[in-house]
């Protein structure tokens, strides 16, 4: 076979084009299709003969076609080689009137005053529908990532540059995009915690060891927030890191909530630890107080009776001394019972029931008679309600709070008021108001203590007792107690109890 002939024959230039894998037409300046090769037909889903003769036109989606044949115009006037892939969004019609992406290059045929040009189409499809895949893919990661507000970070550990999604920008309270390298990324993080990374980070990259670590990292304005971060190494066939690349998550929050958890629950332990040694030592001052009062029985009655059979026989010192014992003796006594009227609040008692504050007031005015008459007191009151109550100690209550008012009274007779209102909060808030000497602010507080005095034994006797039984009361029965602030003069003592939906 003659080799020049056969490379130069109208035969091989069409069997060439026969054998491309793109669509080919060559057309005229008029865009009227000449010749179009096997793979054109293939594409467009046309017979050959249906497309020679025809505008190149009838290949393209109807609401491209008006505005082509100036565009074909345009190229026709300055034809030159436009290659595939220019960044255009163009689309085929196949005969259905489906659509096919395709790009298109453009070539002038180099022979001269022909005005034809072969346009090479090549079908697309496929190539988008990956891109789209993958956009999507990458769209749903970016959204995950986002919605569980991960940050990102890749760290090329050649060049030690580190950059970052917006995420962990916003984390690590970065205010630019500028790449930084290890040093300085790791400069923000807290210096406490910074050893740890450096070793977590060389054991990654030399040993492999995942890095997964916890710590804190120091914002901008002094603020800390703890994060936890997580990375994977990249490394060539040798071995060798080329990169890191991981996750970062803040667990502030998460942290806040756990340490605040760890204090209730230490809180709690003290509180039961309190408790309990609250209550041996009540049963302790119980049993001794209780034991106590037989000998101390014996101790008064004896030195009673000295006084009695020996008063005047000795010298002036022994009745003295005599006198202090049975003193002494008298107020260990009253101690002792105020004591184990204490002790009793926590082990005894009824179960509260149903109890009118009047009957209870009542009664304890008629175990204040005497004071009352001695001191010529005015006792008035509001209606009381009923409340849920234990009875007895309810009674108790009032005859220390009044007792107290009659006892530290003034110049002036002792005028005492019980009154009580409703409060917004399920509450009754009652109040013992007298017109007597009246308790300086800085004690307040300190009056419901056990054995806490304001006064010398002298002139008021007492065991400082009193108003911790009351506050025991109270408190036993889901109430408070205190003193009215700057009630001019006088006291007002106030307290609490659950109305319990009772009036
Ligand atoms: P006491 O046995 O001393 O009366 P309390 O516990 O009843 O013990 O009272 C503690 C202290 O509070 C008293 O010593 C007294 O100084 C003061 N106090 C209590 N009630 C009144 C009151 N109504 N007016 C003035 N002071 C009072």
């Amino acid at each position: 076979m003659n080799r020049r002939f056969f490379l130069d024959s109208d035969e091989t230039f069409r069997a060439i084009l026969e054998c491309a894998p793109d669509a080919m037409i060559i057309a005229d300046a008029d865009g009227v299709m000449l010749i179009v090769n096997a793979e054109a037909e293939r594409l467009f889903d046309y017979p050959r003969l249906d497309l020679i003769g025809q505008p190149i036109e009838l290949l393209m989606p109807e609401r491209f076609r008006g505005a082509h044949p100036e565009h074909r115009a345009h190229y026709t006037a300055q034809p030159h080689r436009r290659p595939m892939g220019a960044g255009l969004e163009l689309f085929g019609r196949r005969r259905d009137g489906s659509e096919i992406p395709v790009e298109i290059s453009l070539a002038p045929l180099p022979i001269e005053g022909t005005g034809l040009t072969c346009c090479t189409i090549r079908d697309v499809s496929a190539r988008r529908s990956a891109e789209e895949a993958h956009r999507r893919t990458m769209e749903a990661y970016r959204m995950a990532v986002e919605v569980a507000e991960i940050g990102t970070w890749f760290w090329d550990v050649v060049k030690d540059q580190i950059t970052w999604s917006g995420q962990f920008r916003k984390l690590f309270g970065l205010q630019s995009d500028a790449t930084l390298n290890y040093d300085e990324i790791t400069r923000l993080i807290h210096p406490e915690d910074k050893p740890r990374i450096d070793a977590a980070i060389e054991a990654a990259l030399r040993r492999d060891v995942p890095y997964d670590i916890e710590y804190r990292i120091v914002w901008p304005d002094g603020s800390v927030r703890w994060l936890i971060a997580k990375g994977r190494v990249r490394r060539n066939a040798e071995g060798t890191p080329l990169d890191m690349q991981g996750t970062i998550t803040d667990v502030t929050e998460r942290k806040r909530a756990q340490e605040v958890l760890r204090q209730r629950e230490a809180q709690a332990r003290r509180t039961a630890e309190l408790m309990r040694s609250n209550h041996d030592l009540e049963q302790f001052a119980y049993v001794a107080a209780h034991d106590l009062q037989e000998p101390l029985r014996m101790v008064a009655s004896f030195t009673q009776l000295l006084g009695q059979r020996y008063k005047g026989r000795l010298d002036a010192d022994a009745d003295e001394f005599i006198d202090f014992a049975v003193d002494g003796a008298q107020r260990m006594q009253q101690l002792i019972k105020d004591l184990l009227a204490y002790c009793r609040l926590g082990t005894g008692g009824q179960a509260p029931r149903r109890t009118s504050c009047l009957d209870a007031l009542d009664e304890a005015l008629r175990n204040l008679q005497v004071a009352i008459s001695e001191s010529g007191a005015t006792i008035t009151n509001d209606a009381l309600p009923e409340v849920l109550a234990d009875r007895a100690q309810l009674a108790q209550l009032f005859q220390n709070l009044i007792g107290n008012a009659i006892k530290y009274r003034s110049e002036q007779p002792p005028r005492i008021h019980v009154g009580v209102r409703a409060s917004e909060s399920e509450e009754w808030i009652f109040s013992v108001r007298d017109n007597g000497i009246g308790i300086d602010a800085k004690y307040h507080d300190r009056i419901f203590a056990m054995f806490q005095r304001l006064h010398g034994r002298t002139r008021y006797p007492g065991t400082g007792i009193g108003l911790t039984l009351c506050r025991k009361i109270v408190e036993r029965h889901g109430g408070r107690i205190w003193v009215a602030p700057g009630s001019g003069t006088g006291t007002t003592f106030m307290f609490s109890l659950p109305s319990g939906g009772m009036d």
